[in-house]
C-alpha cells in the first residue's frame, strides 16, 4: 500500500509518503516540511504514530524557499519527539558547485543542523550535492522496503547558477542566524462559497490552455530537488517548485525513445504555477491523477492557465486533487465544467488538514 497525504502547508508544500506491505510493516518519507505554522499539523501528524514508529527513511528538503523549509527548522529546532531519519536529501551551500566566491558559510542553520555527526546528509550521494549529473545514466537508488528513487531535478548547472545569489536567498528564507527574519504569516484564504457560478463566468479552458508558455526563472525554484518514486507497480513524480524545463529534459534522457513517462501520481510543481507546468510536459507524461499544494496565499496559486493545461493535455478524465479549498481553486469545483471538460476535482472536507491519495491494489 501506498499513502500519500498532502499536509495544509499554506502557500507551501509538507508531503508525508508511506509505503509498505500493510499498516503494520509503513517506511516513510517526508517532503519539505510548509510554512513555520505548518509545524503544527506536521507536529500533530507524528503525535500520531507511536513513539517507536517516529521514523523515516528519508527526508527531503527539495530547496530553500521558506516555504518549504520552514516547518523543518522548527521541527530541528523543536525536536522533541524523537523523530530519525535514515537520510537527509538537502541542497546547501557547499553542494552548489565550483564558483570563484570562497569561503566558508557559517551560521547557516540547515547545514549547522545536518553537520551533526548522527546525522545522514546527502548519504545517497556520499555527502556530495543532490543532483543530476547529465553526462551519466541515471542511478537508481533503493530505500528500505523497496521504494526506488530516481532523480529528475536539479541539475549541477542549476545549483551552480543558484550559488552567487545563494546569500540573499537564504536570507529571505530566515535561513542565516545572523539575519533571522520573522516568517511571514500563513495567510487564510477562504472562498466565498456562497456565490454562483453563472456559465457565463465559467473559464474558457481552450483559450487559457493555448496561452504561451513563460517559464520560471527563479533560481531556488530550478534547484528543486524532483525525483520519480516506485514502489509495487505505482510511479509518482514528487516536484518541490522544479523547473518544466528541467523535468521534460530527464524525462527525455529517461526514456530516449520518446515512449510517454506512465505515472499514478504527479505532484505538480511550484504551486500550479503556470512558469512551472507546459503542455510540452504534459504530453509526455500518461497520467490520471494530480496534486496542487497550496492555499493560494502570496501568489494566488494556483494559476487558471496551469489548471486549464492539465485538463487539456492531462490525459482522459483527470482526478485534480487540491490540498485546500481556496477561492483561488474553488472554480474548479464546478460541476458544469467537469461534466464539459471531462475531469473531476477533490478537496478536503473542512474538518481535513490535508488530502489523502492512497493506492491499496499493488503488484506483489
Ligand atoms: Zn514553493
Amino acid at each position: 500500500m501506498i499513502n500519500i497525504e498532502c499536509i495544509q502547508a499554506a502557500q507551501g508544500d509538507c508531503i508525508w509518503v508511506e509505503y509498505g506491505k500493510d499498516q503494520d510493516s509503513l517506511h516513510r518519507i517526508l517532503i519539505d516540511g510548509g510554512t513555520s505554522d505548518t509545524y503544527k499539523r506536521l507536529k500533530k501528524r507524528i503525535k500520531k504514530l507511536k513513539p517507536n514508529e517516529r521514523h523515516f527513511d528519508l527526508l527531503v528538503i527539495t530547496h530553500i524557499d521558506a516555504d518549504h523549509i520552514a516547518g523543518i527548522l522548527k521541527l530541528f529546532e523543536k525536536d522533541g519527539l524523537g523523530i530519525t531519519f535514515s537520510d537527509i536529501w538537502f541542497n546547501g551551500y557547499k553542494h552548489l558547485g565550483k564558483s570563484r566566491i570562497k569561503g566558508v558559510v557559517q551560521g547557516e542553520l540547515l547545514s549547522d543542523y545536518l553537520e551533526q555527526p548522527h546525522l545522514n546528509w546527502n548519504k545517497a550521494f556520499k555527502g556530495k550535492a543532490v543532483s543530476v549529473d547529465k553526462r551519466k545514466k541515471f542511478k537508481s537508488i533503493k530505500l528500505p522496503g523497496g521504494m526506488k528513487l530516481t532523480l529528475f531535478s536539479p541539475t549541477q548547472k542549476a545549483l551552480s547558477d543558484l550559488k552567487p545569489h545563494w546569500f540573499k536567498e537564504a536570507k529571505k528564507a530566515g535561513l542565516l542566524v545572523d539575519n533571522k527574519l520573522p516568517y511571514k504569516k500563513d495567510l487564510d484564504t477562504c472562498p466565498s462559497r456562497s456565490k454562483r457560478l453563472s456559465r457565463r463566468m465559467l473559464p474558457d479552458i481552450d483559450a487559457l490552455a493555448k496561452t504561451s508558455f513563460e517559464p520560471d526563472s527563479s533560481l531556488t525554484n530550478g534547484s528543486s530537488i524532483a525525483f520519480l518514486a516506485e514502489y509495487a507497480g505505482k510511479k509518482m513524480l514528487f516536484t518541490g517548485d522544479a523547473y518544466a524545463t528541467i523535468l521534460l529534459d530527464s524525462i527525455q534522457r529517461y526514456l530516449p525513445e520518446c515512449e510517454p513517462l506512465y505515472l499514478d501520481l504527479f505532484k505538480i510543481p511550484h504551486h500550479g504555477s503556470d512558469g512551472n507546468i507546459s503542455k510540452k510536459l504534459l504530453e509526455r507524461i500518461r497520467c490520471s491523477t494530480y496534486l496542487v499544494s497550496t492555499n493560494g496565499a502570496y501568489h494566488k496559486h494556483p494559476d487558471k492557465i496551469a489548471i486549464a493545461r492539465i485538463i487539456k493535455y492531462g490525459g482522459h478524465k483527470p482526478d485534480l486533487y487540491f490540498n485546500y479549498l481556496s477561492k483561488y481553486n474553488e472554480i474548479w469545483s464546478n460541476t458544469a465544467l467537469q461534466e464539459k471538460y471531462q475531469y473531476n476535482a477533490h478537496y478536503p472536507t473542512d474538518e481535513q488538514t490535508s488530502i489523502k491519495i492512497s493506492f491499496k491494489k499493488m503488484q506483489q
